[in-house]
């Protein structure tokens, strides 16, 4: 898989630039921004790292994680991600586009890990949270015809969408879910643990609606990842107020086992740090280091395809995967 069948660079820097302009109207006032103790572990021991778009990125001493603090609230956040322009540009022009290969390249095979690591859950009760198109659950509803699947989605447009898919809809944030407690087998998260003001408080809710038993299936990015490592500051991972939390197959453990999770598997089956770290190398001028220019220059495909190969089966890539489970 390459970088660009899934994310337009072009596209991504109009992104980029949006988010610029709403961080300079709808986060103007920074007095309303809440500072936390680190996200993953509680401690108060942290370092700033660099500032970018006018936010700072701690480094936990303790725990690894790098997050954004002081952050937002969660009521400025819900503003910015249902009225923004860069919200509105991520779901047409930025995400519609690569929509059908994000789901033959991403979501398929997503909906396949679970159908062959789950098997029990068939005929259960699947909650996707953050639904978006609901490409995974249609993926998986291929898969297991029998199990009812559920678009827990905030956004009323992706709502709509989900809805003409056949597929029932919670049409609300996940704090806001109610009289579900204890009746999912599964619940799904993709890259939306970055995104949170609170990941703590997120885990303690799906905790409680998830039925003694029940799994959690969550990707997230790996603050310890190559391309993350590499570029650090430059990396356009790192986008606040958009991404605020990156944890690491360590952090994300701990915090799961702290709300009582058992944690079954944390590995990172990302594809693309190389082809990002080349990329900023080649198209946007940023310097890797002598090491990854040398091998950006010299090395040929066998070469990098084995290098990510090697950075996902490490745990170093910065596409984190995780399966956990609620005792019963
Ligand atoms: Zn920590």
């Amino acid at each position: 898989m390459k970088e660009e069948e899934i994310r337009k660079r072009s596209a991504f820097n109009r992104y980029l630039e949006l988010i610029a302009e709403d961080v300079r109207t709808i986060f103007a006032d920074s007095g309303s921004f809440v500072k936390i103790d680190c996200p993953a572990c509680g401690s108060k021991k942290y370092r700033s790292q660099f500032e970018k778009t006018g936010f700072t990125l701690a480094l936990c001493q303790e725990c690894g994680t790098l997050f954004v603090n002081p952050r937002p609230p969660g009521r400025l956040l819900n503003d910015f991600y249902t009225r923004s322009r860069s919200a509105s540009f991520f779901v047409h022009d930025f995400f519609k586009p690569v929509a059908e290969a994000r789901r033959e390249k991403i979501f398929r095979p997503r909906a396949e890990y679970i159908r062959d690591t789950l098997p029990e859950k068939s005929k259960g009760i699947i909650g996707d949270i953050g639904a978006g198109f609901g490409l995974f659950l249609e993926e998986l509803r291929k898969l297991w015809p029998s199990a009812k699947m559920v678009a827990i989605e905030p956004s009323a447009e992706e709502v709509e969408i989900c809805k003409e898919k056949g597929l029932e809809t919670i049409p609300c944030a996940l704090d806001d879910v109610e009289g579900w407690d204890g009746k999912f087998d599964l619940l799904t998260s993709f890259e939306l643990f970055e995104h949170l003001h609170s990941p703590d408080e997120f885990l303690k809710k799906i905790w409680k609606l998830l039925r003694p038993g029940g799994h959690l299936f969550l990707t997230t990015q790996n603050g310890e990842g190559f391309d993350i490592q590499i570029l650090w500051e430059k990396s356009k991972s790192i986008s606040p107020p958009v991404h605020l939390n990156f944890f690491n197959p360590g952090s994300i453990k701990r915090l799961l086992e702290a709300n009582k999770f058992i944690v079954e598997t944390v590995d990172t089956p990302g594809k693309l740090d190389w082809d990002i770290v080349e990329g900023m190398y080649r198209q946007e001028g940023v310097d890797p280091g002598r090491l990854w220019r040398l091998v950006a220059d010299k090395a040929g495909p066998d070469a990098k395809s084995s290098l990510q190969t090697w950075i996902t089966e490490n745990n170093l890539s910065s596409h984190m995967r995780i399966l956990a489970r609620k005792g019963k």
